[in-house]
Parts: C-alpha cells; sequence; structure tokens
C-alpha cells in the first residue's frame, strides 16, 4: 500500500493540480528536488569538483541502488542523459553488416526507429517490422517465422508511448536468443511504474529515462547492459572515462558498462536521479505497480464510460498511460480545455509512434498517465472535466 499522505507531502504540486503525465515527465518528490538543488548550492560554494568529491560514495552507490532496481549487477549499469542517449550508445557498439536484419515491434518508438533506419540503410542491414496480434504486442507465430541467424537485434518497447500495453517480453527474448539474437528492452516507459526484473525478462540490454515514471530530474537516463550483449558489443567511441589512455599509440577500454559514460556529467541530476531511484524502492515497485495500475483501470473505466470518449488502449495486461479521443475534439483541444481546469495530461501524434497509429487509423490521441500520487477524487475530476468537454 502506498502511504497517500507522505507521498503528498512529498509532492506539493499534485495539490494544485490533476497531474497526468507521469509518462511525460513526473512531479519530482522533495527528496529528489532537495538533492538537485542542494547539490547547486554546493558546487556554488566551494566548487564543482570538490561538490563531487564529497559526494563520490553516493555517486558510486547509486550503481547499486540501479542494479536493485532492475536486478541486475552494478557493473552492468552506466548513466546518461536520457534514454535515447542510453539506446544510442547500445545500439552504436552493435556490431551490423550488410545481410543483418534486426526486428522491432510495431509500437516501436520514433527516436529508436530512426537511428535503426540510418544504420540499416548505411551498412545495408534490414529493420523488419513484426506485426501485433489483437493485443497490440508482437504476434507469436509471426516473431518465429521472422527469427532466424541473420537476425542480430530484436528491439522490443516494454511499455509504448501511446498506449498501456505491456509486452510479453520473455516470450520474446527466449525466442530471440534460440537464433543467437540480442534483446533489447526499452524500459522508458515500464521502470517507475512496473516492476522490472531484467533477469527474469532475459533481455541483453535496458535503456530508461529518469523525468518519467521514476520521477527523477530531466535530462538522466540509464542503461543497463548484461553479460550476453557485453560479449557482442563494442564501442566505437570511448573519453578518458571510458578508456585510459596508456601509450603513445595505446588505450585500454573499462570492462564494465560505465565505458558508455562520458567523463563530464550533471552531477546534481545524477544525484536527483539516485534519490528517485531510491524513493521508489523504499515505495516498493510491486505496490507502486498495483497502485498505478489500479488508477489506470480505474481512468479507463471512468472515460470509457463517456458517450463520444473513445479509449484506445489495447493489451490484455495494460499499464499505467490511459489514451483516449473525443469526438468532435482534435487532442490538441482537449488538452488545453483540461489544462484550463488544471487537468494536466499530453497528446501523442502518429509521428512517435508511426506504425501502430498508421496501422489503428489513428493521427492524435490524448494520454493520460496517472502516477501513484494521484487519487481518486482526482480521478473523478478529471472524469467529470472530460464528460464536459464531450458534452
Ligand atoms: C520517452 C520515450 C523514449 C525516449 O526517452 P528520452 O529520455 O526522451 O530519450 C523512448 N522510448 C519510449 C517508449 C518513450 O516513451
Amino acid at each position: 500500500m502506498i502511504d497517500m499522505t507522505k507521498v503528498l507531502t512529498d509532492t506539493p504540486g499534485a495539490a494544485d493540480r490533476v497531474f497526468l503525465n507521469s509518462a511525460g515527465s513526473s512531479l519530482v518528490p522533495r527528496p529528489v528536488l532537495d538533492e538537485v538543488v542542494g547539490h547547486l548550492r554546493r558546487e556554488a560554494e566551494i566548487g564543482g569538483y570538490e561538490a563531487a568529491d564529497e559526494r563520490e560514495a553516493d555517486l558510486e552507490a547509486g550503481y547499486g541502488v540501479f542494479a536493485e532496481l532492475l536486478g541486475c549487477r552494478a557493473d552492468q549499469i552506466a548513466f546518461t542523459d536520457s534514454a535515447t542517449r542510453s539506446w544510442l550508445a547500445a545500439f552504436d557498439a552493435l556490431p551490423l553488416a550488410a545481410g543483418d536484419r534486426v526486428l522491432v515491434g510495431e509500437v516501436e518508438y520514433a527516436g529508436n526507429a530512426i537511428p535503426l533506419l540510418m544504420r540499416a540503410r548505411a551498412v545495408g542491414a534490414s529493420v523488419e517490422v513484426v506485426p501485433s496480434d489483437a493485443d497490440g504486442t508482437f504476434a507469436a507465430e509471426a516473431l518465429a517465422e521472422l527469427l532466424d541467424e541473420r537476425v542480430k537485434l530484436v528491439s522490443v518497447v516494454h511499455v509504448p508511448t501511446n498506449g498501456g500495453v505491456v509486452a510479453d517480453v520473455r516470450r520474446i527474448s527466449d525466442a530471440a536468443h534460440a537464433v543467437g539474437a540480442l534483446v533489447l528492452l526499452d524500459a522508458c516507459q515500464s521502470v517507475g511504474q512496473l516492476a522490472v526484473d531484467v533477469e527474469a525478462l532475459d533481455v541483453d540490454i535496458v535503456t530508461g529515462t529518469g523525468r518519467k515514471w521514476l520521477r527523477g530530474p530531466r535530462g538522466t537516463g540509464f542503461l543497463a547492459v548484461r553479460d550476453r550483449a557485453a560479449r557482442v558489443l563494442a564501442p566505437k567511441l570511448a573519453d578518458l572515462h571510458g578508456g585510459t589512455w596508456t601509450g603513445t599509440e595505446s588505450f585500454e577500454l573499462r570492462p564494465d558498462a560505465r565505458v558508455y559514460e562520458l567523463w563530464e556529467n550533471d552531477v546534481a541530476g545524477r544525484l536527483g536521479l539516485i534519490a528517485a531511484a531510491r524513493y521508489l524502492l523504499e515505495l516498493g515497485p510491486a505496490a507502486v505497480e498495483e497502485a498505478v495500475g489500479q488508477r489506470a483501470t480505474y481512468l479507463r473505466a471512468g472515460l470509457a464510460a463517456i458517450p463520444g470518449v473513445t479509449v484506445h488502449d489495447l493489451g490484455a495486461r495494460k499499464a499505467g498511460l490511459v489514451t483516449f479521443s473525443v469526438a468532435g475534439r482534435s487532442a490538441a483541444q482537449v488538452q488545453a480545455a483540461l489544462a484550463a481546469r488544471d487537468v494536466t495530461v499530453t497528446t501523442s501524434s502518429r509521428s512517435s509512434t508511426y506504425l501502430d497509429m498508421s496501422r489503428r487509423g489513428l493521427t492524435d490521441i490524448v494520454r493520460a498517465s496517472p502516477h501513484y500520487f494521484v487519487g481518486e477524487a482526482q480521478l473523478d475530476t478529471a472524469i467529470a472535466e472530460v464528460a464536459n468537454i464531450a458534452g
């Protein structure tokens, strides 16, 4: 159970509005805010290097915190400045040659699809789409048919940016591994709302962001590279943190995942990210998953009952992203009308998840993503405001 009194005390912004955009950029809890602002103050007092030195043990402990959160080892974790940076770092290190194949799902995110297409075009590899089944995630038979030993990577979005569907990851990774392909899990919309155990999912690379469900600061991200991937990936460029210059023409690369980091980083942001992960671990990822699921289910049911409102979420198992449209109103109009009543939602456009939106004939949809700090009364307010707009 989530202690609502505590989380609301830690989240003053949640009192002033019905905040339903944790899939975009959530409200940071007070311990995260204090960590970030406190560190900036300390940098102003004694200097950035000296302030970082004071927090060296905490920064180091952060790798263990994320290892605990994800269910992997600390040496498999790297910190970055976004989920996309993590994704690009790992994908760039994947050897890919002419004739190689990469499989993606229909809910693939544009920020992953564009670099995939760019690199495939450059090297003569192909990017192929595994069609979704009626539940909205990788169709098992189609996946089995497409997999062969030329497939080097299967890119799986755990929860997409445009809906609640949760991928059946373990089934996908078992099939991919049977032909020697690596599995890259985009956990950007799952870590922080779902309890994610990368060992149970048996994925090889995991990417995620700080600002969404984790409630960390903007400009933060994380990467996990498990052993099967570490054996295959070959980083193309590293700096003096990822490598050591050992002779006139020689260098050595770090053996751990920090080879994907750069030396310079936003230390205040990283401390905030670590504080956000600690905050989640204290609440308990299972309790958070239950609370978010319950709120999303409640909101979906309330919206679906309004005449003129269509809820778009697919999936036998659904997470905390609730997407819908209102007849006769554009998604942007709904967003603006709700904003005027202090209900914060966002929109998701076709270009973010081009394949899935095109297949379903959708252009723009409204996305509401309630975190555990949104209570039932606030959800009732949001539902009533949508009903006003629809009526
Ligand atoms: C937001 C999002 C990303 C990108 O995260 P950034 O931190 O902005 O790089 C990737 N994948 C999915 C599914 C997302 O929703």
